[in-house]
């Protein structure tokens, strides 16, 4: 390039991001496309009793196959999704999607995650209503996952639509507890049902004494409250001791499955028809 080329200095450090901002609007209209034409698809991560025998629930999770590219992880499109606004369609796709799928799978619980941002979106609550009744999902069996970021956010908001939600017998989960801003008066306040444990707490249990007091912790102070925890991340037998030692719940996490597809469901929904105590955590706190 010359010299006399104005632009030459700027761009010796343009083009990433130049390329970042085009590879973001690319991802844009395309997941517009897949949103149209049924590129996604949801796996889903069954939870465990502390025990890692019986299968209490599922999480549902995005997964977008792209012809071209394969599977996209949602922690490449969520975000963008999040920033133009395609957010809540999506989640009340994987919603719909995932109630038809899940309503005949007895008993168990489904969890499904849904945005900050769509908490924004006028009337969620009586657009998940719809989505119940039209699949004819119950209520009791549904789990809503959020973050602590919305806790943080707008809070009158917030807590006017997880009340509605709540009001019609779906239960609220807080995701990636202890990785942002969250404090026990949220968790108070928005009286949640259940608290999922960050796996980077869970994945530091054998290196880090804090870690694991910190998880001893906060098991027992959502014992106290009468609030169910969900460890996340769950990948060594270790880890699962540790859990099971100070009373953990409910665990999730590649050493007892990874997500898998609707199709490969089955062989789940066999362990989760044994009994077992922690199966009521209600009961036996
Ligand atoms: P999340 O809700 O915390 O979901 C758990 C993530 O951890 C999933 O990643 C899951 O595959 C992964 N995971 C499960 N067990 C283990 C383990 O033992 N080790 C490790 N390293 N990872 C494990 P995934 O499916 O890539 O989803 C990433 C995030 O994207 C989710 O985190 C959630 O925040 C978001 N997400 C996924 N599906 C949806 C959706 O339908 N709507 C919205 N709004 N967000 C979604
Ligand atoms: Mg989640
Ligand atoms: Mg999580
Ligand atoms: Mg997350």
């Amino acid at each position: 390039r010359s010299k006399s080329d104005g632009r030459g200095a700027l761009r010796l450090f343009v083009p990433s991001m130049e390329r970042e901002l085009i590879r973001r609007r690319d991802l844009e209209l395309e997941l517009k496309r897949a949103l149209a034409q049924d590129e996604l698809t949801v796996y889903y991560q069954p939870q465990f009793s502390v025990s890692g025998e019986v299968v209490v629930g599922f999480e549902a999770l995005v997964r977008w196959i792209h012809p071209v590219q394969g599977l996209i992880s949602p922690g490449e499109f969520i975000p963008v999704a999040e920033q133009t606004g395609l957010i809540t369609e999506l989640d009340m796709w994987v919603l719909r999607r995932a109630c038809a799928q899940a309503r005949d799978w007895g008993e168990v619980k489904l969890a499904v995650n849904l945005s900050p941002v769509d908490f924004r979106s006028h009337d969620l609550a009586g657009s998940v209503a719809a989505i119940l009744r039209e699949t004819g999902f119950p209520p009791q069996r549904l789990e809503i996952e959020i973050t602590e970021n919305l806790l943080f956010g707008n809070h009158a908001e917030a807590f006017a639509a997880l009340s509605a939600l709540r009001s019609t017998g779906i239960r609220i989960a807080l995701d990636d507890f202890g990785s942002g801003y969250s404090s026990l008066g949220y968790i108070r306040r928005f009286r949640v049902d259940t608290i999922k444990i960050d796996r980077s707490f869970t994945q530091n249990i054998s290196q880090s004494d804090d870690a694991a007091a910190i998880i001893d912790c906060v098991v027992r102070l959502a014992r106290a409250l009468a609030i169910t925890v969900t460890a996340e991340g769950v990948e060594t037998r270790d880890q699962l001791r540790y859990l099971q030692s100070v009373g953990c719940h409910y665990v999730q996490g590649f050493l007892l499955a990874s997500p898998v597809p609707f199709s490969s469901i089955d062989r789940y929904l066999e362990r989760a028809k044994r009994p077992d105590s922690a199966r009521h955590p209600r009961l036996v706190n």
